[in-house]
């Protein structure tokens, strides 16, 4: 539980865990942008298209914060792919730090030396990408063979999904910087919600109450938190009309008993922080269109994903920021700063 704790602690957008290991010495924007170059570059000299790059790269970031034992974060690094010294330098090497291309290449390792400089070095972001470039190739280029490359690395479909959404998102809006957030409801509008993580059942039949409820009125406007993709959309017998969306630091925003749908939102739709996705309602807890039964209120819970499970962590913190950095937003845009 405390280990859930301080993974999503680690979770505090826009800086990753693996960003904020690399010190306070970069801000953010310097770091999207040389990652940015880093992924045109070897995407020309790949033809690799730079998103299914950035894609891999961000969900082994999301693996790192998830997995922070398993996969230790270099200093100063770009780039959050993760090769082990085995898969690097090959099974069998004797030399665990081997940086000689020909001996790698001799006991199949994966270390490719990607910047030429002689040295298939595994703390090199250049030659980390590169590498993976390289094993993305020897599948082939096609949507088919990514997918196919990307199975082969994760063993695991849902994680080869999570990467084709992060794709989606990153191409639609053609930047990294997508780390932004929104509170799920207008600042302006009328509501109430407290910290009551664990502590009570909650409202609509949540058995163990894994998340947030926000008391509002009907027809009240409900938001995308994030940069994200619609995972999930339709009835559920507790969550009533709920919607799902993925970010990119592959968590899970789950929004309950929603009176209505924005119509023209399909599962697979991208959206950004504030679109607005539904209605505040009381649905839920029974059959399809079921309502009533309790206040209305939107329920909101966050679900973290370290590749193999999934388990919420409390969105109350993250609830309470986001409604800041909204009221913050709206009084510089007041003052026409
Ligand atoms: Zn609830």
């Amino acid at each position: 539980m405390l280990c859930a704790v301080l993974l999503a602690l680690a979770w505090t957008a826009p800086v990753s865990a693996a960003q904020t290991a690399q010190g306070e010495t970069k801000d953010m924007n310097t770091v999207f942008a040389e990652r940015k170059r880093l992924f045109d570059e070897i995407g020309q000299i790949s033809g690799i298209p730079w998103y299914n790059l950035a894609a891999i790269d961000q969900f082994e970031r999301s693996l790192t914060i998830a997995n922070p034992k398993k996969r230790p974060t270099r200093k100063n690094a770009l780039i959050g792919i993760y090769y082990s010294e085995v898969e690097w330098t090959g099974f069998g090497n004797p030399n665990e730090a081997d940086t000689d291309p020909a001996t790698i290449a001799l006991f199949a390792g994966r270390g490719t030396d990607g910047d030429g400089d002689g040295r298939a070095d595994r703390t090199n972001d250049f030659d980390v990408l590169s590498t993976m470039a390289t094993f993305l190739l020897g599948y082939g280029t096609t949507e088919n063979d990514l997918k196919l490359a990307l199975w082969e690395r994760y063993r695991n479909v849902r994680n080869v999904d999570r990467i084709l959404q992060f794709a989606r998102i990153y191409a639609a809006f053609g930047r990294l910087d997508l780390h932004d957030h929104a509170f799920p409801l207008p600042i302006k509008s009328t509501y109430s919600y407290r910290g009551t993580w664990g502590a009570s059942r909650g409202w609509g039949g949540h058995r163990i109450h894994e998340g947030t409820d926000l008391f509002a009125n009907y027809g009240v406007p409900v938001r995308s938190t994030c940069y994200g993709v619609v995972e999930v959309k339709g009835w559920n017998p507790y969550g009533g009309w709920r919607i799902g969306l993925r970010d990119l630091n592959n968590v899970y925003h789950y929004y309950a008993h929603l009176s209505g749908f924005d119509k023209s939102l399909k599962v697979g739709d991208i959206v950004k922080p504030g679109r607005v996705i539904g209605w505040v309602g009381s649905s839920g807890y029974g059959k399809p269109g079921t309502s009533g039964k309790f206040p209305p209120h939107l329920h909101f819970g966050l679900y973290r994903d370290n590749g193999m499970r999934e388990w919420s962590f409390d969105p109350y913190p993250y609830l309470k920021k986001w409604e800041r950095e909204d009221r913050l937003r709206a009084m510089k845009n007041k003052s026409g700063a």
